[in-house]
C-alpha cells in the first residue's frame, strides 16, 4: 500500500458506499483492486470467501490472484472468488440448477456448438435459412446480452430477418432444454433473470458476496450489469474500475455508457479520478493521449508519466506482408542484441487472428520461440475435442451435441440422413439421441450400422460403470474399444503428426487422472471439471512466458504491459477495420489502438505494409488514419527496404547462435 499515490489510497480505503475509479490506461486502476481485496480482508477484517472479484479474461484472473496471493496468506488467497463474469455465472448456475431446471452434469455449449445447433435446426426449415444460421446466432446472443428471453423476443421481433432468428430462439432454447445445456450467454443471462425474479435465492446469495470488485468495468454488457446490481443489493458494497476510452467490446453488447449509467443508478457514487501513469514513457503517452483525444469523450481524462520521455515511436513501412513479418522479427533480434533483452518482453499485437500467421512463420524461420495467447487452443484441436465429446457422453448421455461429433468418429457409416432420423425419433419421444438409439429398427438404420452403434452404447455403458466407482481405467478401456488410436493413425498426414495427437490425448486423460487424485473429486466431478476448462481457459497458460515472443490480438492485450511492443498492420481498412468504418464505429477501432499504444512500457513499433495480399488478389494499402493523428515530433518514419532486413536478421541470426552456444 505504501507505494500508491493519495488518490490510488483513498479508493482503496473508501468502503462506505459504491466506488467508481475512472482513469486511463496504466494509471494502477487494477492495482487499486488488487490492494483492495488485501484491505478488506487484512484491515476491515471481512473473511476471505465474502469477497469477489471479476476481471475480464481468465489470464487477468489467474495474475490477479498471484498478485494478491503476495499480499495475503496461502488460504486466504484461495477461498477468494477472482473469475470471469462466465465463471462466476457458471458458480451460481451449478448451486442453483434444480431451479433452473437442469440436471446434474449438464452440458455446456461453446459458440462452435451453438452454431452447429442452429445449422442443424435451420435446415429442417429451408437450405436457404440455414445459410443465415451465423446472423441467427449472433442475434440471439445479442437478445441473451439484454437478458430477453424467447418469448420476449418473439414479441418484440419485426421484420423477416428478426422474425427468423427470434422462431429460431425459441427453438434453439427448447432444444438446449432437451440436451441439459447452457449456451455461452446463458452463463450471464440465466444467473441475473434468476436473481432478479426470485428475493429468496437473491438475499443467499447477497449474504454470500459482501463486498464485489470489478476490473475492466467499461467492457461489461447489460447481462453483466444486471447481475452485478442484483449481487451487490442495495448494500452497494462495491468498486468497479473502468476506462471508457478503452471500451473495446460492443460487439459483445458492452456498452461504455454503463460507466454513466452507474451514477444514475447508484446516487450515492463516489468517483475517484488517477492521472499518472506509471507503466509508459512520455512520448508512447503523450501519442497515446493524442489518438484518443480526437473521439467524442464522456468523461475528460489527464494522464502524465514521470517515465522521462523516452525512445521516439517508429513506424516502419514495408513493401508487402511478408517483408512486414520479416522486419518485425528482425527488429525484435537486432533490438535484443543491442540492450540485451529477454524474449519475453517483446509483444506482437494486431487487430485480428489470421495476422498472426505470417509473424509466426518469420519467427520459426529464425528459430526465434514464441507463444500465442487466446489463439487456437489445446482444447480445439481435433483430437481433443472427440475424446472430450466422449468424455461429456459418459457425464451426460443425453449431451447430444457430444453424440453428434463422436457417432461417427472412428467411422461407422451413419450418414447426416440417418442422424437426422435418429434426431427426429428423439424429438418425438422427448428423449436425447442417445437413449432414441435404445429404440431405433432396422427399418431406420441398416443392419451393420445398427450393430456398430448398439455396440458403442455397449462401450459408453461400460466406461460410465467403471466411472460411478471412480476409475479411470474405464475411459481407457474405452478408447482400446474404440480402437481410437488406430482412427487416428488413418487419419493424421504422418507417423509423427498421429504420434503428436496421440499425446495429447495422453496428456488430457493424464490431467483428468491428476485432478481426481490431487483434487479428491469424482470421475463425472472431474471430467466436468475439464469441460468448464476446456470452455473457459481455452489455453491461455503462460508457458515459459519469459523467453517467448508474445503474440496476441489487440483484445487479447486489454490490461496487460510490455516493455517492448509491435503492433503490425497499422493500415487503413484493418485497422480501423473495414467492416468499421463501413458502419461509421471508427471510435471503437480508434479506442483499439489506443488499448495497443498504452500496453507499451518502455518502445513502441508499428508497421504497415504498402500492398497485401487479399482474397487471393494483391492491393494496394494506406497507412492507418491513426498514424496521422500521433505527434509528429515524436516519431521516427523509417522505410523497411530489403538490405535493412538483410542487415538486422544477419545481426539477430548472431545473437541467436550465441545465446545458443551460452544455453548449450
Ligand atoms: P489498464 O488501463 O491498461 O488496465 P491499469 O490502470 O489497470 O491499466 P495497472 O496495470 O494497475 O494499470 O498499473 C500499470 C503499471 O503501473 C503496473 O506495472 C503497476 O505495477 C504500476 N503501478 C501502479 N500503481 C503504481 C504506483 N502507485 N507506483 C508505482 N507503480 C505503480
Ligand atoms: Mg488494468
Amino acid at each position: 500500500m505504501s507505494r500508491l499515490n493519495p488518490q490510488q489510497r483513498e479508493a482503496v480505503r473508501y468502503i462506505d458506499g459504491p466506488l467508481l475509479v475512472l482513469a486511463g490506461a496504466g494509471s494502477g486502476k487494477t492495482s487499486v483492486i488488487t490492494e483492495k481485496i488485501a484491505f478488506l480482508i487484512k484491515q476491515c477484517g471481512l473473511r476471505p470467501d465474502r469477497v469477489a472479484a471479476v476481471t475480464f479474461t481468465n489470464k487477468a484472473a489467474r495474475e490477479m490472484r498471484q498478485r494478491v496471493g503476495n499480499l495475503l496468506s496461502k488460504e486466504a488467497a484461495e477461498s477468494l472468488t477472482i473469475s470471469t463474469f462466465h465463471q462466476l455465472g457458471l458458480t451460481i448456475i451449478r448451486r442453483e440448477q434444480a431451479q433452473l431446471s437442469l440436471r446434474r452434469g449438464f452440458s455446456i455449449f461453446d459458440n462452435q456448438d451453438t452454431l452447429t445447433l442452429l445449422q442443424e435446426l435451420l435446415r429442417q426449415e429451408s437450405k436457404a435459412a440455414a445459410e443465415q444460421a451465423g446472423a441467427v446466432a449472433q442475434r440471439i446472443s445479442a437478445w441473451k446480452n439484454t437478458c430477453t428471453d424467447s418469448e420476449e423476443a418473439l414479441r418484440e421481433a419485426s421484420g423477416p430477418a428478426d422474425l427468423l432468428a427470434a422462431r429460431s430462439y425459441q427453438r434453439y432454447s427448447d432444444a438446449l432444454r432437451a440436451f441439459n445445456a447452457v449456451d455461452f450467454d446463458d452463463l450471464l443471462m440465466l444467473p441475473a433473470r434468476l436473481l432478479e425474479g426470485c428475493s429468496d435465492t437473491r438475499q443467499r446469495w447477497q449474504e454470500r458476496v459482501h463486498y464485489m470488485l470489478v476490473d475492466e468495468y467499461q467492457d461489461t454488457n447489460e447481462a453483466q450489469y444486471r447481475l452485478v446490481r442484483q449481487l451487490t443489493g442495495l448494500r452497494a458494497a462495491l468498486t468497479v474500475v473502468g476506462d471508457d476510452d478503452q471500451s473495446i467490446y460492443a460487439w459483445r453488447g458492452a456498452r461504455p455508457e454503463n460507466l454513466a449509467q452507474l451514477q444514475a443508478d447508484f446516487p450515492g457514487l463516489r468517483i475517484v479520478k488517477l492521472e499518472q501513469n506509471y507503466r509508459s514513457t512520455g512520448r508512447i503517452l503523450q501519442a497515446a493521449n493524442q489518438l484518443i483525444a480526437n473521439n467524442a469523450h464522456l468523461f475528460e481524462k489527464q494522464l502524465w508519466s514521470g517515465l522521462g520521455p523516452g525512445d521516439p515511436l517508429r513506424v516502419i513501412e514495408c513493401a508487402d506482408e511478408d517483408a512486414e513479418a520479416g522486419q518485425v522479427v528482425a527488429e525484435i533480434l537486432d533490438h535484443q542484441l543491442r540492450r540485451g533483452t529477454r524474449l519475453g518482453d517483446y509483444a506482437i499485437l494486431y487487430r485480428g487472428n489470421h495476422q498472426s500467421k505470417l509473424v509466426e512463420l518469420a519467427l520459426q524461420q529464425q528459430g526465434v520461440p514464441y507463444q500465442i495467447s487466446g489463439g487456437t487452443s489445446f482444447f480445439a484441436r481435433n483430437e481433443i475435442k472427440d475424446v472430450m465429446a466422449y468424455l461429456r457422453l459418459l457425464i451426460n448421455r443425453d449431451d447430444d451435441n457430444a453424440f453428434l461429433r463422436i457417432a461417427n468418429v472412428p467411422r461407422r457409416g451413419l450418414g447426416t440422413a440417418t442422424l437426422q432420423a435418429i434426431g427426429s425419433l428423439a424429438a418425438q419421444q422427448h428423449c436425447s439421441m442417445a437413449q432414441a438409439c435404445s429404440d431405433v429398427g432396422s427399418d431406420i438404420i441398416n443392419p451393420a450400422s445398427l450393430r456398430q452403434l448398439q455396440t458403442l452404447l455397449g462401450h459408453l455403458d461400460e466406461a460410465r460403470r467403471a466411472g460411478d466407482s471412480g476409475n479411470i481405467a474405464g475411459v481407457h478401456q474405452l478408447l482400446r474399444n474404440i480402437r481410437y488410436e488406430d482412427w487416428l493413425h488413418r487419419n493424421s498426414s504422418s507417423e509423427d503428426v498421429a504420434q503428436r495427437r496421440m499425446g495429447n490425448v495422453h496428456f488430457l486423460l493424464d490431467s483428468l487422472s491428476r485432478l481426481i487424485q490431487r483434487e479428491q473429486r469424482t470421475l463425472p466431478d472431474a471430467i466436468a471439471q475439464l469441460v468448464l476448462r476446456d470452455l473457459m481457459e481455452q489455453q491461455e497458460e503462460e508457458k515459459n512466458s519469459d523467453t517467448c515472443v508474445q503474440l496476441l490480438t489487440l483484445h487479447a492485450a486489454k490490461g496487460l504491459e510490455f516493455p517492448h511492443v509491435f503492433i503490425v498492420g497499422m493500415e487503413e481498412k484493418l485497422l480501423p477495420h473495414r467492416n468499421s468504418v463501413e458502419s461509421g464505429a471508427v471510435e471503437e477501432e480508434r479506442r483499439l489502438a489506443y488499448v495497443g499504444l498504452t500496453r507499451a512500457q518502455q518502445t513502441l513499433c508499428m508497421t504497415w505494409s504498402r500492398t497485401r495480399r487479399q482474397f487471393g488478389e494483391r492491393v494496394d494499402c494506406q497507412p492507418s488514419r491513426f498514424l496521422d493523428e500521433l505527434p509528429r515530433e515524436d516519431m521516427e518514419w523509417l522505410g523497411g527496404t530489403e538490405k535493412d532486413v538483410e542487415r538486422n536478421l544477419a545481426r539477430g541470426r548472431e545473437t541467436l547462435t550465441s545465446l545458443q552456444a551460452l544455453l548449450d
